[in-house]
């Protein structure tokens, strides 16, 4: 049989198992199973060559019981509604996981970014805010970037938000550049957040990360950060890196400023000094201490998972590995640090930058870091307590963790 790879279905499949674990109501189940609330768009947006587009758009606001929703917003050639719920479910997961009083939303169009203009992309970021502008803010659904926008995207998004309700009101919107009132430290904050859970768990471990190899796919947002905070925080030698054209190696370790220099100079990893090219499946099929998807999801499949060597799997990127590869993980005996936890770093950040944007009165990127490094900690152990008191993977510890405390401020607040 083959495997089924709907994200939304395999985020339902983790909340069933957490859901009989912990006998859960039913009730509560069914309810926690589904979003409370989708917006489908379509949104027209003038191109450069005069002709009009429209593209199909959502939003998805999981579940805000603990707090408004909170998620990002991708734009992606193959955004589907299945991704964005599974995404936005994640994120209610992520959000109570990290304990941030935040519920879980996420956004998406479907829209390739990479073809657009930077006209053509202000006009449909503009056209996403005027769609969804009186379904979010600070107290109801606050967006963030995820793949394929950014911090600019962000800016236009927040600027049509303000011009629509005619006042400033930076909180709607996380991931903002420092000047119009984002977080220092919100950029490296994601791949910052997995460098915790990687010391911690090595520590749990007993590994020693000097010198600990370590490959890395994707060299975005996040995979870049991780290969930074890799190399200059934990001391790991990153021997292998990637992006959607290909993979590249060094058995020496690639120096994070050379592999940056060439991704600016030509948009891609592929023909970095003192490298050779490998395939994306060699990347993740190698021998190395800790692997970290920080790509795209289903990436560590039943296809590929019994191949896979890595001591610790710290899942940087949302869903990247799948239910089959889960069980053959478990009889591996690999660590993994599952997606909601790992990559809370983000989100956590994100919180902050809100909490300075209500106040008005900003804090240092070290007292960010700091701020995020106690977050990350406290998140980490809780959900390896979980794991060692329940019997459970790690994955499963952290689904324990969070839809308990999702489930009980749904019970106090009576709505199941
Ligand atoms: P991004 O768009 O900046 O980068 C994605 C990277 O993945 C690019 O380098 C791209 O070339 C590469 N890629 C795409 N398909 C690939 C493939 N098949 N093989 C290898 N590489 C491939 O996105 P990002 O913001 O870095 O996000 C990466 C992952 O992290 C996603 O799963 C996202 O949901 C997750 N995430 C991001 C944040 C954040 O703060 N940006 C927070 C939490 C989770």
């Amino acid at each position: 049989m083959t495997e089924n790879l709907n994200p939304f279905a395999i985020a339902q499949a983790q909340l069933d198992q957490a859901a009989g674990i912990l006998q859960l109501d039913p009730h509560m189940h069914a309810f926690l199973r589904e979003p409370m609330r989708e917006f489908h768009f379509s949104i027209p947006v003038r191109m450069d060559d005069g002709n009009v587009q429209t593209f199909k758009a959502f939003r998805v606001q999981y579940n805000d019981a603990r707090g408004p929703a909170k998620g990002g917003i991708r734009f992606h050639p193959d955004e589907t509604i299945d991704t964005v719920r599974a995404l936005a479910a994640w994120m209610t997961w992520k959000t109570a996981v990290c304990d941030v009083p935040l519920g879980g939303g996420k956004g998406g169009v479907v829209c390739n970014p990479r073809n657009m203009s930077p006209g053509e992309l202000e006009r449909l970021s503009r056209g996403y805010m005027r769609a969804v502008s009186r379904f979010v803010g600070l107290k109801r659904d606050v967006p963030a970037p995820d793949v394929g926008t950014n911090p600019q995207i962000m800016s236009w998004m927040l600027d049509e938000y303000e011009v629509i309700n005619g006042e400033h009101d930076p909180g709607v919107i996380t991931g903002k550049p420092l000047m119009l009132g984002g977080s220092a430290g919100r950029t490296p904050a994601t791949a910052m957040g997995g460098m915790v859970t990687i010391r911690e768990a090595a520590k749990l471990l007993g590994m020693d990360l000097k010198g600990a190899t370590c490959a890395i796919q994707g060299y975005g947002n996040v995979g870049s950060f991780a290969h930074r905070l890799a190399h200059d925080l934990l001391g790991l030698k990153v021997v292998a890196v990637s992006d959607e054209f290909g993979a590249i190696y060094s058995k020496n370790g690639l120096d994070p400023t050379v592999v940056s220099g060439q991704m600016r100079r030509t948009g891609k990893v592929g023909g970095t000094p003192d490298s050779e090219e490998i395939s994306n499946s060699q990347l993740l099929e190698m021998p190395v201490d800790i692997l970290i998807p920080a790509a795209i999801e289903n990436q560590l499949t039943g296809a590929n998972a019994d191949r896979i060597q890595a001591r610790i799997i710290a899942e940087l990127a949302n869903g990247p590995t799948t239910p089959e590869a889960d069980q053959i993980f478990l009889q591996k005996g690999i660590y993994i640090i599952p997606d909601f936890l790992c990559n809370a770093g983000g989100v956590s950040v994100s919180y902050f930058e809100m909490v300075q944007n209500s106040y008005g009165y900003y804090w240092t990127e070290q007292e960010v870091q700091e701020r995020l490094d106690q977050k990350m900690t406290t998140a980490f152990h809780a959900v390896h307590k979980m794991a060692e008191e329940r019997g459970v993977t790690t994955r499963m510890a952290a689904y324990l963790v969070a839809v308990n405390r999702v489930a009980e401020t749904v019970r106090a607040r009576g709505w199941v």
